[in-house]
Order: C-alpha cells, then structure tokens, then sequence
C-alpha cells in the first residue's frame, strides 16, 4: 500500500466523526500523491504526513454568558494550533451554531497550506465557538466575546497565535475580544487582526478576501485569454467575503446578479446593487428579503439555487459543501467557464472532480481565499512596526501576492505534469514549503 493510502487509512480510523476533517484530509492528500511518490522514503522515515494531519494542540472550553433577560447561556468554544513549521498560528474565529471539534479541524488543517501559499511567515490555526451572533443584542454579544477571550487569552500572543474574523465574527466581534484581551493580559499587542482602523487595524482588510479572490481570478482569465469585462457572475453568500467580491468584480466590468444567505437567494439581472446589499446586511443585519423589497429588478427566492442562473464565472463565498455535484452539472450545461472558491472548501469532492472533467478552471478556496489572511499577515506587519500603510499600498500587496499564488499554483501543477489542476498545484506549493521548515527542524 502506498504511503498516501496508508496514513489516509489510519486518519479515517481515528477521526470517524469528523467528516469535513476527513474530506479535507483526503482531498490534499490525494493530490499530494506525485510529490510524495517522487520521494516516499524520506516523507515515510520523517512520518511527514502524519505528523501534519495531527495538530499540535487543540483547546475545547466552556463559554459563560448572561443574556439580556438575566439567563445564563452556555456555549462552546475551540481553538486548534494545527501547525507553526513556518511561522506563529493564524486563522479566524468562526461563531455559528454548525461549528464543531470536526468542522474548527477541517479549516485549520486548510490554513497550514493557505498560509503557507501567501509566501508570508504565517503558520495554520482554527477557532471559534457554537454561538449565534444573529439576534442578539450588542451586549449580548460583547458578553460573549468577553467570556471567550477570559479563556482564549491564555493560549495566544503576537508572536504565538493570532486569530482572525470569519463567518460571524466581524469588527465588533473583533473589537470586543481585544479590548478583554488587553485588559486581561495588560498588553497593547497586535494579538487579532481585523481590528478597527483607531487601534492597530489596516486599511483594506475589510474588502481583502473578496478583492484577492477576484484578483486571482482576473489573473486566471488572462492568462486564457479573457477578461472580466462583460462577463456575467454568480456569486453566492452575502456576508463579507460576498459582499466585496461582488464590488471589485464590478469593478472590472464584471456583471454580478445573484448573492444568498441562509434562507433564500436573489436573482437580480440589473446587477446586484453593492450599496444596498450594504445597507441591508452591515448595518441592518437583516434578511434579503428586505433587498428585493427595496429594488425592483430583484427577485427573491426561498431556499438554494445560485447555481441554477447562467453565468460565465461561479464564486462560491457563503460556506462549506454549497455547490454539490448537481449543482456542477448546471454550470457546467450553462457554460460557466470558471469557479473561484470565496468560502472555504464550499465544492464537495465529486462536484469539483465534475467540474474540472469538464474542462472548468478551477481554483479552490486555499489560493483563492487567500488574501484574507494574507492581509492579516499585512496587519501584523504593520503591527510590529507601529505604522499604517495607506489603502493603496496594502491594496497593491495583495495584488501581488494573489497574481504571484496563482503562477506558483500554476508552475507546481505543471512540474508534475498537471497543467491546469490548480487544486493540486495549490496543495503541491503550500505542502512543499511547510514539508521543507518541518523536516529541518528535526522531530518536534
Ligand atoms: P459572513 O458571516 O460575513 O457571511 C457568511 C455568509 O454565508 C452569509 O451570507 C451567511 O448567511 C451565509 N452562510 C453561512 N453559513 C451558511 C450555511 N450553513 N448555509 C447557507 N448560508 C450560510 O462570513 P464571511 O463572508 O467572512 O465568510 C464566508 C466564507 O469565506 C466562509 O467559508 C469563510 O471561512 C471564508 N473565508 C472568509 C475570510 C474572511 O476574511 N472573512 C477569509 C477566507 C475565507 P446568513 O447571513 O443567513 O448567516
């Protein structure tokens, strides 16, 4: 049995219940194979493999909380320091009611391979909580916030662990832990990033994700020889990453026509209309219901199906397993040509094998997604030096770095003669650098 399949076995043994972990697990490992073959003696003598599928500590914690009505709530809280071969852990804090030990797993492990992309000294960590933000009052929240961090506190620093925002967790959410943070632990430190831009945050954070996922799909695009002008988009989601992917692909020419949340989605051929989606999502915190009834050319639908409207490029930015195999056939019959992952890992397996057949481009969410944290990277930077740096010039980074992932993802996939497989060049050029600081830092 090859050494892939041996270490891919003994992972499914032992973590049976974490579905997502394993699906993750098993969709980096698979397209590691020709990298791993080429030198199975020495990953199989350094137990390279399972040294990077187990992390190196995970915190589960109970979080108090007193609501508005005097109850006590009590909810659940993860952080997972999955690996730090290059650099201290960094990932975000998710708080929604699906997170789990599984699901905080499955976005770590992704982060080892998508911090390392970013060519930035950043190692892979997950965390967050099972708690709702929706609906709650802002008190509510800063309790919350405030009792996490009590425990959070004590297992990550600048130079340690440095968490970040994801679904539900925003700048008030940010804003809140670290003020408990600094009262805790008496110390001014860049300790989270996607801080407000009054206390240590950087310009362009915000848009950073969804502006680095159409940058790196604008570079995919030329270098087929088309453009983003003109070119009709489906995106999914209408949280942060959505949001500002839709404003850049507008941007640059680009036609976006649906967003989504969890309840329903919106159909508007006019193109989605950035400020009230806006309006209706930041600063309401409403559903979008309320965008369709403010806007004539929309139609709302309950339940699912971005992916049912004609488009010539898909960007998935809600959350995992959101574009299913049925859903990779209608693009596919509708002639999308490209799918770009905003969320993380929002394509199931069979989905993405379907739509890479099929002669789609594919770049998964561990490059695409990237300047999210390649921005935070930017933030800690800015950090340590105690400067800020203009929008533009945090912009034009990002450019860089999300034009420079896509050619390295592209060279490994052509090294090992898979040109256009963008998900393994991903895998194959995040691996190869973290393998490299692992194996000379001896047996740790
Ligand atoms: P937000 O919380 O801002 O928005 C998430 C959006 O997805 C909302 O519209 C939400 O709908 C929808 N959504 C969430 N969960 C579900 C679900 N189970 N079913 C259907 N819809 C759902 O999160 P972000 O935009 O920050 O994150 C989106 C994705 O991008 C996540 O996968 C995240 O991990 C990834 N990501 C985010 C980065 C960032 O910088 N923010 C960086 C890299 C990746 P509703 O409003 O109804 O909840």
């Amino acid at each position: 049995m090859s050494y892939v399949d041996e270490v891919l076995e003994r992972v499914k043994a032992k973590n049976a219940s974490e579905p997502e972990f394993l699906q993750a697990v098993e969709e980096v490992l698979d397209s590691l194979r020709p990298v791993i073959d080429a030198n199975e003696e020495v990953y199989r003598r350094e137990a390279i493999l399972e040294r990077l599928t187990e992390p190196d500590r995970q915190f589960k914690f109970r979080v108090p909380w007193v609501d508005d009505k005097g109850q006590v709530q009590v909810n659940t809280g993860y952080r997972i320091q999955f690996n730090n071969s290059i650099g201290p852990y960094k990932g975000g804090l998710r708080l929604h009611p699906s997170v789990n030990t599984g699901i905080i797993k499955f976005l770590g492990f992704e982060q080892i391979f998508k911090n390392s992309l970013t060519g930035l000294p950043i190692g892979g960590g997950k965390g967050g909580a099972d708690f709702d933000p929706k609906g709650k009052s802002d008190r509510e929240v800063m309790a919350f916030c405030q009792s996490f961090m009590a425990e959070l506190c004590k297992y990550i620093g600048a130079d340690v662990d440095v968490p970040a925002g994801d679904i539900g967790t925003g700048a008030r959410e940010i804003g809140y832990m670290f003020g408990q943070y600094k009262k805790i632990k008496s110390v001014y430190e860049g300790v989270l990033t996607g801080k407000g831009l009054t206390y240590g945050g950087s310009l362009a954070r915000t848009e950073a994700t969804g502006y680095g996922l159409l940058y790196i799909t604008q570079e995919l695009m030329k270098c087929h020889g088309e453009s983003m002008e003109g070119k009709t988009v489906v995106v999914s989601g209408a949280g942060n990453v959505a949001i500002y992917a839709t404003q850049k692909a507008q941007q640059m020419g680009a036609k976006v026509v649906t967003c989504s949340d969890s309840t329903g989605w919106i159909y508007d051929p006019e193109g989605i209309d950035v400020e009230l989606l806006k309006e209706v999502k930041e600063v309401k915190r409403a559903r979008l219901t309320e965008y369709a009834a403010a806007r004539k050319s929309a139609e709302y639908h309950e339940g699912r199906g971005v992916w049912s409207v004609k488009c010539d490029i898909a960007l998935p930015c809600a959350t995992q397993n959101e574009l299913l195999i049925d859903d990779a056939k209608a693009l596919v019959a509708n002639g999308c040509k490209a799918v770009c992952e905003g969320a993380n890992m929002p394509t199931t397996i069979d989905a993405t094998k379907y739509l890479q057949e099929n002669g789609v481009w594919f770049i998964g969410g561990k490059a695409a997604n990237a300047g999210g944290v390649a921005t935070s990277a930017l933030e800690m930077t800015q950090n340590s030096e105690r400067l800020s740096w203009t929008f533009e010039e945090v912009d034009s980074k990002l450019q860089q770095i999300m034009v420079s992932i896509y050619h390295n993802i592209d060279d490994a996939a052509k090294r090992y003669g898979q040109e256009g497989n963008y998900v393994m060049g991903a895998n194959i050029a995040g691996f190869e650098k973290v393998a490299t600081a692992m194996i000379a830092q001896g047996v740790v």
